[in-house]
């Protein structure tokens, strides 16, 4: 789903792509051989490696031998640095859609209590550096955090990207408060939902994204950015 998604927003945007779908059992240095090709390859601008991997294959090594200048995907460590030090040449797609998202909603981040619920690498980190470079007083908060509760109804702005069907509800939100909901699950019924309890929260939040048709369609937007911008400096 994920892999045809971007397909066809490429070719929506006028955007060649080129697939490798290869099978389980390719070892780790023909993947990086593959990279290296297209790494060398002036038709190719962006590159993204879609994961998970294999349990066989080292997730790092792979994202590492990916040219920082086609990083499309924002996940290489240097990109990553970049972004870490405020001075980004990529952004990682699905932080950069949300901060889209606010940004066009008109809402004012500077000063702002934001509380960033989840602490993976492709979004709870560079989500919580992002706001903090627009000036948020950020907490980041995780499967230890204490009070969970309590922190997130501090929150002006709450994002939530754990991974759990439903799991925030009205009571972890403030009144008036902006939610966005990373999470992409599947409820009791099989049926794509949030992390966010969309029915209860609406009532209280000043805002909040849904799921499907929220963070996801802006993740593909910012993916199709990033490869044009890649595309851009390697022309200059
Ligand atoms: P992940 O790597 O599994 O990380 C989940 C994070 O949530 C971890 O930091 C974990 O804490 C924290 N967490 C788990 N249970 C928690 C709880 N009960 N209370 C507080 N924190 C909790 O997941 P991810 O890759 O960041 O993805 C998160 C969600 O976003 C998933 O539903 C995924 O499908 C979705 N997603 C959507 C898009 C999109 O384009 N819309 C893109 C990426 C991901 P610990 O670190 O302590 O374990």
């Amino acid at each position: 789903m994920y892999v045809n998604n971007k397909k066809k927003a490429c070719e929506e945007v006028g955007i060649r792509s080129f697939e490798y779908a290869l099978p389980e059992e390719t070892t780790e240095t023909e993947l990086i051989e593959l990279i290296g090709r297209l790494n060398g390859d002036p038709e190719v601008d962006g590159i993204l490696c879609q994961l998970p991997l294999p349990k066989h294959i080292n997730e790092e090594k792979i994202l590492n031998s990916i040219d920082p200048s086609k990083d499309a995907d924002c996940f290489h460590p240097f990109n990553v640095g970049r972004l870490m030090i405020g001075n980004p040449v990529f952004q990682p797609c699905t932080p950069y859609g949300v901060m889209e998202l606010i940004k066009e909603s008109g809402i004012e981040i500077s000063g702002k209590e934001c509380v960033v619920v989840g602490r993976s690498n492709i979004v709870g980190k560079p989500q919580a550096m992002l706001l903090l470079a627009q000036n948020g007083t950020v907490t980041i908060c995780h499967s230890k955090t204490k009070n969970l509760k309590e922190v997130c109804k501090r929150a002006d702005i709450l994002v939530v990207a754990i991974g759990k069907a439903k799991f925030v509800d009205a009571s972890y939100v403030k009144e008036g408060a902006v939610v966005i909901d990373v999470g992409m699950d599947r409820d009791e019924n099989g049926k794509l939902c949030g992390d966010v309890d969309f029915e209860s929260v609406k009532e209280i939040a000043g805002a909040i994204t849904p799921v499907p048709g929220g963070v996801g369609p802006m993740t593909i937007a910012m993916l199709m950015r990033n490869t044009v911008m890649a595309a851009k400096v390697a022309k200059e």
